[in-house]
């Protein structure tokens, strides 16, 4: 069962730049919050497009991988890089250790 949530435009616990599933009560898409350049909001966009029917949000949960070592994640167990690729944590933590 998905789990929607009423979107609150002024909510700041969505995650931005990650899929998520929308929907007005006709129809459900994917789309990512993203700010809006130049206003101090958040809006909902679609292949660069912005949308403003958007009244219900789900988190999508599928199952992930690791980019690196391929492990299989789920849920919240790991990191996501700024592309939103799955990272473990032990990946991501060495990642970190390369750069320093
Ligand atoms: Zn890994």
């Amino acid at each position: 069962m998905i789990e929607w949530k009423k979107y609150d435009p002024t909510s700041r616990e969505i995650e931005s730049h990650i899929n998520h599933l929308v929907t007005d009560g006709h129809r459900v898409l994917i789309a990512q919050l993203a700010s809006v350049v130049g206003a101090v909001k958040y809006s909902w966009m679609i292949n660069n497009s912005w949308i403003n029917w958007v009244t219900h949000y789900a988190q999508i949960n599928l199952p992930a991988k690791c980019i690196f070592c391929k492990k299989g994640l789920v849920g919240e167990e790991h990191e996501r890089d700024e592309e939103g690729n799955a990272i473990c944590r032990p990946c991501f933590l060495s990642e970190s250790d390369i750069g320093e």
